[in-house]
């Protein structure tokens, strides 16, 4: 990705990133001598891997090229700030991603930040679905929660893109960004700050020095550990299967939320009659729904969906995700902070995670920016608590509201179907508290002080 040029207190370097073909060739040229002279030159090779570990230097270095790393970066784009972002696939997967069942809602907001990334007119028009009502069901109750967008001011409630296309746009805007280089097919041995700065060691010995660490290595994080920050974990003891899957009649542009007994089934509209379905069941069922035939399943989601879409047919692969949420209890610490699902990993219910993610990557990406006007460092613990304050506050009220959601719903005693009943019917009658929920549906704002 040619030079950059770091900018780390008090001293510019420029420094010659090794490109992940480079780095491919390098290893391959060692691979080759070793074979011909043996376990001698092995053992030389390493000794001299250790004595001439690189020591590169950048003002940021993320862990992860995920949706939330690259959005991070992209948000610095402009700035002259030198990053680097390390990721464990190769480069030919983040240029292509593959298709990974997950179809992510966003809201107005994430639209609107996609849109002034460069990210949304990289997805093609009849890839993005819209949502413009939404309905919540009850088992067999008759009562349904309605949430819709005529009325509210807005055109529609959001929209629906596959994850695979946010993850390769996403992509396709930082790569030529001059100030990013991209460490790619990369493990992280060690992570390390201090009040001076940080130190990330990769396991082919080169160590990466940065002014501030990021770490949006997923909700299993191991970043997270690494630098001793605590999360608590949920495990659901459910499994959510996705897939994709057209249909007979039209979807109207309504989602549809259906609590029953023993699974949870979400239809979100696509682009045309073609929906994603998201089936939530316990862990122990999960494996017996993945081997049904593809025709048996789909019969089966028409059934569960009570004829409403007509005929049913699967048109991708079926994908099954462990349902864990997870919260760091800190989001930051010297020179070092969490974003994405690093910070919170959500319950897939209130489709939250990404939105969450972009929002607090912009956020932190705001006070990088503000430290740079203002002379200030940009891993200075003061701006990075803000960055957590303001998280947390749009976090905390969405992970621990998702978390009771899914246990009232999940709740198959007489009491629990009677409180949902409840809750549903308080929310079709009470303005207030639906119009509350259908704003978090469409707005999520940490990053907006
Ligand atoms: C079934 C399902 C449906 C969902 N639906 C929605 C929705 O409708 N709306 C919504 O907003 N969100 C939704 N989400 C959540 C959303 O997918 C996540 O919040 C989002 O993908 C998180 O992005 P991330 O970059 O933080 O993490 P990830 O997508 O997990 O990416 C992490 C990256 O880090 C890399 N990595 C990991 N470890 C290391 C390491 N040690 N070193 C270097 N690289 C590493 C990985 O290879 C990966 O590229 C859904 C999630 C699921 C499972």
């Amino acid at each position: 990705m040619g030079w950059n040029l770091p900018l780390m207190p008090g001293k510019t370097r420029l420094v010659k990133p090794i490109s992940c073909t480079s780095l491919a060739l390098t290893l391959a040229a060692g691979d080759i001598a070793a074979n011909i002279f043996g376990k001698k030159m092995r053992r030389a090779r390493r000794v001299m891997g250790q004595e001439m570990a690189r020591k590169d230097s950048f003002d940021i270095v993320i862990i992860g090229a995920g949706p939330a790393g690259l959005g991070f970066a992209r948000a610095l784009s402009g700035t002259g700030i030198s990053i680097a972002l390390v990721e464990t696939q190769s480069q030919s997967v983040l240029e292509d991603p593959a298709e990974d069942g997950r179809d992510i809602a966003l809201t107005h907001t994430s639209e609107k930040i996609m849109r002034d990334l460069g990210m949304w007119e990289r997805i093609p028009a009849d890839q993005i679905g819209t949502i413009r009502d939404a309905k919540v069901l009850n088992g067999p109750s008759p009562f349904a929660l309605h949430f819709e967008s005529k009325g509210s001011g807005a055109d529609y409630l959001g929209r629906i893109v596959p994850n695979h296309l946010i993850r390769k746009s996403a992509y396709e805007v930082i790569k030529d960004q001059p100030n990013v280089t991209l460490i790619c097919e990369s493990e992280v041995t060690s992570v390390e700050t201090d009040a001076s700065g940080g130190n990330v060691g990769l396991k082919d010995g080169r160590q990466l020095q940065a002014t501030l660490v990021i770490a949006a290595d997923s909700r299993f994080s191991t970043t997270r550990r690494k630098m001793g920050l605590a999360a608590s974990s949920l495990d659901f003891g459910r499994v959510v299967i996705v897939c994709e899957m057209t249909h007979e009649l039209s979807h109207d542009d309504t989602a549809y939320e259906c609590f029953h007994y023993e699974q949870t089934l979400a239809i979100l509209p696509m682009f045309g009659n073609k929906s994603s379905v998201v089936v939530t069941l316990p862990s122990a069922r999960a494996d017996a729904v993945m081997q049904m035939g593809a025709a048996e399943f789909a019969a089966d989601i028409a059934r569960r969906f009570e004829g409403r879409l007509g005929a049913m047919k699967l048109v991708s692969k079926r994908h099954a995700y462990p349902l864990v949420g997870v919260l760091a209890k800190e989001f930051v610490t010297t020179r070092f902070a969490l974003i994405g699902d690093a910070a919170v990993g959500m319950h897939p219910v209130t489709a939250h995670g990404y939105n969450l993610g972009l929002s607090g990557a912009l956020l932190l990406a705001g006070e990088v920016r503000s430290a740079l006007q203002n002379g200030r460092d940009i891993g200075d613990l003061t701006g990075l608590k803000s960055y957590e304050a303001a998280h947390k506050r749009a976090v905390l009220p969405l992970y621990h509201g998702t978390n009771a959601l899914v246990r009232l719903y999940t709740d198959n005693s007489l009491p629990g179907r009677v409180l949902r009943d409840a809750a549903l019917r308080l929310g079709s009658l009470l303005p207030p508290v639906k119009s509350r929920i259908q704003r978090q549906l469409t707005h999520i704002e940490s990053h907006v002080r």
